[in-house]
């Protein structure tokens, strides 16, 4: 099983390290050469989603992830990663609004805690797995999930800290505010490795 991390910029080297202490393999998607190789699962780390959204375009790799993503790969995506995703952009937009996949369908909010709470943590239940430690760095959140998508039941909340969504899955799409990669709690990584898993012939 490979595992695919965007290596543009921001915290991609800790998804890694926590991804190979679970046994997986990982690769660095630096390029659009890159995209060229297997993997069975994607990253999108924390860092600035302005930056990464640019150099996705820049680098020409944007449209060859999004149709991936599209097309069912499964993706873990933190913080910035979790704004790439989003399909509405609230509040600043300081960036081209096409250089977001916009495949998760959820309103997202960015560095949405103000100046006080633009970092702190927390410890609170992620679906499915229990309580885990949280390290909210300038965050977003998630305002709402498209009430259609959660209908259907391909979209669920996963985390709610102080009444603000944090953690969300839409088909195969798995979202966070927080930097999981960051503690050392790694059921997160596990729970989506485990998804991957299921959808990778032997
Ligand atoms: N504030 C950043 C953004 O808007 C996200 C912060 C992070 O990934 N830690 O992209």
């Amino acid at each position: 099983m490979i595992i695919a991390v965007l290596a543009l910029q921001g915290a991609f080297a800790e998804h890694e390290k926590m991804i190979r202490s679970l046994g997986a393999d990982c690769i660095e998607l630096r390029q659009a050469e890159d995209l060229k190789k297997h993997y069975d699962g994607l990253i999108l780390p924390g860092g600035e989603s302005t930056v990464q959204g640019k150099l996705l375009r820049e680098l020409g790799m944007f449209d060859t992830i999004k149709k991936q993503i599209e097309d069912g790969l499964p993706v873990l995506a933190t913080c910035a990663g979790m704004i790439l995703l989003a399909s509405v952009i609230d509040g600043q937009i300081d960036g081209q609004p096409d250089s977001y996949f916009g495949t998760l369908p959820v309103r997202v909010r960015r560095n949405a805690y103000g100046r006080q709470l633009s970092s702190f943590h927390a410890k609170a239940d992620v679906a499915g797995i229990g309580a885990v430690p949280m390290t909210f760095i300038r965050a977003p959140y998630v305002v709402e999930m498209d009430k259609d998508a959660l209908a259907s039941g391909n979209g669920q909340i996963l985390a709610v800290v102080n009444n603000r969504i944090v953690g969300v899955r839409y088909k195969n799409q798995f979202a966070f505010a927080f930097h999981p990669e960051l503690d050392p709690d790694t059921r997160i990584h596990q729970a989506f490795l485990n998804c991957v898993k299921a959808r990778t012939p032997d």
